[in-house]
């Protein structure tokens, strides 16, 4: 797993501690499929384990898409505390090395807790829920998946009633579409699919995938 992996360094959005943690080096990811809502699967190292970063010192999640705390030391103090009394309970863990699934599981819930605490965008929330969905799915957890897809749904929902610009529109109606399919919504999936399937969107780098879920439902 040596040369697989490798060490990047990051400052904790919320103590400031300068830290080291892993990553999978790209030219070693192998992808072996794509599910239809874009869940890769791979060969060997699973990227998606190493997407959150957990800070060794005060135990803090943080994603690289996740904004910087803008807010006076009071406050995050504040916000910290919540953070720490809800999601630390057993104390901080050190997530910084090679991570197991169960290791992964736990970053993505605190990045998820975290997100949700500082009104993180919820396309961001709505991809943390997809990434816990997927390690779920991978392990054949439906109950757990389906838990996870419906919370992506409502985040996806919000994203794509509130932070509307046209390049993301196509891949929020996909992924509205798809999770509705998934939990058996089959006509409002209709709904989001027949908007998604209009010339608008022709240049969607990933409308087949979303044509495929689509017309092997309609077979079923
Ligand atoms: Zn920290």
């Amino acid at each position: 797993m040596d040369d697989v992996l490798y060490d990047k360094t990051y400052t904790c959005l919320m103590c400031a501690h300068e830290f080291k943690t892993k990553k999978v080096r790209s030219n070693r990811i192998r992808v072996l499929s794509h599910d239809s809502d874009l869940c890769a699967h791979y060969k060997g190292a699973i990227p998606y384990y190493y997407e959150s970063n957990v800070c060794p010192a005060c135990g803090y999640a943080f994603t690289d898409s996740f904004a910087p705390l803008k807010m006076d030391n009071e406050e995050k103090q504040r916000l910290y505390a919540d953070y720490k009394r809800r999601y630390l309970p057993h104390g901080v863990p050190n997530l910084c090395g090679e991570r197991d699934e169960e290791d992964a599981l736990l970053s993505f819930k605190l990045a998820l807790g975290a997100g949700y605490g500082k009104n993180e965008q919820p396309r961001i929330l709505a991809g943390l829920c997809m990434r816990l969905a997927w390690l779920h799915r991978m392990a054949n957890r439906t109950q757990e998946e389906l838990g996870f897809l419906e919370a992506a749904n409502r985040c996806f929902h919000v994203a794509f009633e509130t932070q509307r610009d046209r390049s993301s529109d196509a891949h929020f109606l996909h992924m509205l579409g798809d999770t509705c399919l998934r939990l058996g919504r089959v006509e409002e999936a209709r709904q989001w699919f027949s908007r998604l399937f209009s010339p608008a969107y022709a240049d969607y780098a990933h409308i087949s995938l979303a044509r495929e879920a689509w017309a092997s439902r309609k077979e079923e």
